[in-house]
């Protein structure tokens, strides 16, 4: 952790310390976290919340809070994944009884065995013979009995380790997308993305980047409310999906960026896919559904790169970013690509005005 960073990290503290002390709520650990994440920023609908309830003068209680951190923080994953475990404890708990149970109905049965073995050996009359085999038979259903339940409650535990299986699937599939938009999250970018470079490194194959960013945003949202501003969102997302295909992986950077992995695909062929996905935001007619009031279009900015030998994830993402700055200060709803970055660097030598 760099020095800035850790000054950073500990004015959020402070800020959200300062907020629990002046608002009365107890410094518990999730209400300290609700916050801090407020202190950050980085949750805006968390934070209009906020805002909305300060302005109001409402004296926030612990009631409100756990409210708020429930809605926004509190991830579900935690109680399945307790649930999940409860329900693995107490199969396992089932079949270890069902076990001992069944080794001690065993161990009894060789016991009577080795008895009638040893009662075998003397001369037996007919009548103790018959009592020996009534008991052996009386026994042996016993076991089978025991046996029996053993296999039941086998069989049931079979069929909640598969359903718990299935659990752990979605829960593994759901830790990959963003809740919002339904498309893969940062996290399965940052994996996506360096899978895609080992394989372009291994293959000598090309490997390109864009990174989208919607215009304008803030205003958006200040001007029709954070809700309908998920709503493009949800659209942009799908946009970009519907953009790209095959091993492409389309993701949500953050907030309202978004970033496409297109193994396989040199610089100009990015940029017809960045091209494609700016044509198609610029094109929808955002109409609110509630009211149907027009809200006119949108548009995003596009950076993009192409891997090189020399790059890793940070040093890609890190030259599309400076295209995506490059597209913005070229007015927005533009891509920008490496080669036009040169083109731009170099213009003023050229005598040509620069973007
Ligand atoms: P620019 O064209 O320079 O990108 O301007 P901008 O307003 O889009 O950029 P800025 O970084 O100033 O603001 C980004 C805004 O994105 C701020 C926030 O309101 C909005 N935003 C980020 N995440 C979310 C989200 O999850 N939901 C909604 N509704 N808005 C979000
Ligand atoms: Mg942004
Ligand atoms: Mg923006």
């Amino acid at each position: 952790m760099s020095d800035q960073e850790f000054t950073r990290a500990l004015g959020y503290a402070n800020a959200a310390f300062d907020l629990l002390k002046r608002s009365g709520i107890p410094p518990y650990p999730q209400f300290y976290e609700l916050l801090y994440t407020y202190a950050t920023g980085v949750n805006p609908s968390l934070n209009n919340r906020i805002n909305a309830i300060f302005r109001s003068g409402t004296v926030p209680s612990s009631q409100l809070a756990e409210t708020l951190y429930n809605e926004f923080l509190k991830s579900d994953v935690n109680d399945r994944m307790s649930s999940m475990s409860e329900r693995m404890h107490a199969r396992i708990e089932a079949v270890h009884e069902a076990i001992d149970s069944a080794m001690t109905t065993a161990n009894a049965y060789s016991g009577s065995l080795q008895s009638a073995s040893g009662d075998l050996q003397r001369d037996l009359s007919s009548n103790d013979m018959q009592a020996l085999a009534t008991r052996l038979l009386a026994e042996t259903r016993r076991m089978q009995d025991t046996n029996r339940q053993l296999e039941t409650k086998l069989e049931a535990s079979r069929e909640d380790i598969a359903a718990l299986q299935r659990d752990l699937d979605d829960m593994r599939r759901e830790s990959m997308l963003d809740p919002l938009t339904k498309i893969a999250n940062r996290k399965s970018f940052d994996e996506g993305l360096a899978d895609a470079i080992k394989d372009a490194t291994r293959t000598g194959d090309a490997l390109s980047l864009i990174l989208v960013d919607i215009d304008h945003f803030k205003t958006f949202n200040d001007t029709y409310g954070h809700q309908t501003g998920d709503q493009v969102l949800r659209l942009v997302a799908m946009t970009l999906k519907s953009n790209i295909k095959g091993k492409d992986l389309a993701a949500r950077y953050g907030g309202e960026e978004f970033v496409a992995v297109l193994p396989s695909t040199d610089l100009d062929g990015a940029v017809i896919v960045a091209e494609n996905v700016r044509k198609a935001i610029q094109a929808k007619e955002l109409l609110k559904r509630s009211t149907n009031e027009k809200l006119g279009r949108i548009t995003a900015s596009f950076g993009v790169a192409e891997f090189t030998p020399r790059d890793n994830a940070a040093s890609l993402i890190e030259r599309a970013d400076q295209c995506l700055y490059a597209a913005k200060h070229a007015g927005r709803n533009k891509v920008v690509s490496e080669t036009d970055l040169i083109e731009i660097d170099e213009a003023p030598s050229n005598g040509a005005s620069a973007a």
